[in-house]
């Protein structure tokens, strides 16, 4: 298809092509919507690989030093138990066991009897303490099978403002019976230092928190490190019942929805938590979310709104020229087709007729003695005339393909495809009776009668007849019509069987 033949269909159909140019726009912006749903779940992604990264660093880093706490006091309760420690000097025995002590987040190592009493230990001073109402010293007393045991928070006795929590381990004496535990205290401060070194976006929070639901340290730091129960958040069952995990959730402090990615620290209860916030982490997201909105949007609107626009301009210009083209085609006194048109129908229902076998049938009207007619009525009187007589030819030719004309003058042609000289005779005489009566005529505009003389001729396919034959039939018919008084029908008859008895 050319493109002219595109831009007239286009303009015939101004509704569709707009639809379509909408449909288009509407897909351009849902593909920029489907990839920015894809940039965001990457984006999200991305968060939680960073997180789960962050995470394992720091629970390795805690998970060494819990397990370097426990080769402390595994040594040091082996040492207790041999002889020799236990016969030394109490002043040598304790420089021995305690005073290598190095670690900087350590801030108490010791030892206490089965009352709870510390009878020897490093970094307190000379105070009898009493940690029977410790929940480590508790939990070792009713059970021997505990093994490590990480405390919950508690504040340090000897150290006052501080907070601390114990490693410690059961001892056992030689006949089985609870002798005591060993007791490594480390200073939360190290678990808020660690934390704070991790990057988690201004709105994001790195925590530690026990299965109990006792939270031992955050970033941002929370005054209430120890006392906070998160236990209650709904989400927290899923931390303690799964090793790791990642999941989305509304913080009930704060109200900030955030990513929160968790890790167990193996052999303890401790559960390290790394949770940006959402709006931290779509951050530039959103920012390309607008950028790409905003000029889908506009590119699709700006197309869709050219498309509308190109279509109803083409569909003016379409109008515009079958417009004109009907006036080139139309006579501008009846409205009928002219003869440039009639001259087009028939060469094209002349070639239609030598491809499929069939009948043309042409009516030749003249209005009778219509130069007296002028005469007598005036001009403009005869040009009413001249238009109902096109409007009474014109209701006479209504089949599909029938084509009323003038020809020129008073004189019309109509053209009747598939009719045989019977049907043209007949619809010529429909047409004669009519005008001869007058009946629509001097009904609406009160005019004086006239009458026509009709000429037929009827064509079928064949090599020895032309259309001028054809039309000349018709003329002579007409002239015939004359000759016999006016007001009269003739027919040329079928004109290819008068030509094949002629011959
Ligand atoms: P005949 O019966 O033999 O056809 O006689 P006639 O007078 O109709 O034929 P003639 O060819 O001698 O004259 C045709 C007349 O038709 C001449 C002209 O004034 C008139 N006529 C042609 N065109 C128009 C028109 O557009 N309007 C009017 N009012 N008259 C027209
Ligand atoms: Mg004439
Ligand atoms: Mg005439």
């Amino acid at each position: 298809m050319t493109t002219g033949k595109l831009a007239v269909l286009a303009g015939r159909h101004p509704l569709i092509v707009g639809m379509l140019g909408s449909l288009m726009s509407l897909g351009v912006l849902a593909i920029s919507l489907i990839t920015l749903l894809a940039s965001r779940e990457a984006a999200v992604e991305h968060a939680h690989e960073t997180s789960r990264n962050v995470t394992a660093v720091l629970v390795s880093n805690i998970a060494r030093t819990i397990e370097t706490s426990n080769n402390s006091l595994l040594a040091l309760i082996s040492a207790l138990d041999k002889p020799v420690v236990q016969s030394m000097d109490p002043d040598l025995r304790h420089e021995l066991l305690f005073d290598q002590t190095a670690a900087k987040y350590v801030t108490g190592m010791g030892v206490t009897d089965d009352q709870g009493r510390l009878i020897d230990g490093c970094c307190s001073s000379s105070h009898t303490w009493d940690f029977s109402d410790r929940d480590y010293f508790i939990v070792h007393r009713q059970s021997a099978n505990v093994g490590l045991y990480v405390s919950s928070v508690y504040r340090a006795r000897s150290r006052p403002g501080t907070q601390s929590i114990a490693i410690s381990r059961r001892m056992t004496r030689p006949d089985g019976s609870f002798g005591g535990v060993a007791i490594v205290a480390i200073d939360v401060e190290y678990f808020r230092q660690l934390l704070t070194k991790l990057d988690v976006g201004p709105k994001g929070i790195t925590a530690i928190v026990r299965t109990d639901g006792t939270l031992v340290a955050r970033n941002p730091p929370s005054s209430r490190a120890g006392q906070v129960n998160v236990g209650t958040s709904p989400v927290f069952p899923r931390m303690v019942n799964h090793d790791s995990g990642f999941y989305a959730a509304r913080s009930i402090s704060d109200g900030v929805l955030r990513l929160y990615t968790f890790q167990r620290i193996p052999g303890t209860p401790l559960i390290a938590v790394v949770a940006p916030a959402e709006s931290d982490v779509l951050a530039s997201w959103k920012q390309l979310s607008w950028i790409v909105g905003i000029s889908a949007s506009s590119v699709s609107f700006a197309f869709c709104a050219a498309v509308w626009l190109l279509a109803f301009a083409l569909r003016d210009q379409v109008q515009t020229q079958v417009l004109l083209t009907e006036l080139t085609q139309t006579d501008a006194l009846t409205g009928l087709k002219n003869r440039r048109a009639l001259d087009e129908v028939l060469e094209n229902e002349w070639g239609r007729l030598q491809r499929h076998d069939g009948y043309l049938s042409l009516l030749f009207v003249d209005a009778d003695n219509f130069k007296k007619y002028n005469d007598s009525h005036g001009h403009a009187q005869g040009d009413i005339a001249l238009q109902h007589l096109a409007e009474c030819i014109n209701r006479h030719a209504r089949r599909r393909g029938d084509v009323a004309a003038r020809y020129g003058g008073e004189e019309f042609v109509v053209v009747l495809p598939d009719t045989d000289e019977a049907g043209a005779v007949q619809i010529a005489e429909a047409i004669r009776r009519e005008v001869e009566h007058g009946r629509q005529a001097v009904a609406s505009a009160k005019i004086s009668p006239f009458t026509v003389s009709i000429g037929c001729a009827t064509g079928r396919r064949s090599r020895s007849l032309s259309l001028d034959e054809l039309t000349n039939s018709a003329d002579m018919a007409l002239y015939a019509a004359k000759r016999s008084g006016r007001n009269a029908v003739v027919s040329a008859g079928d004109v290819v069987a008068s030509i094949q008895q002629e011959t």
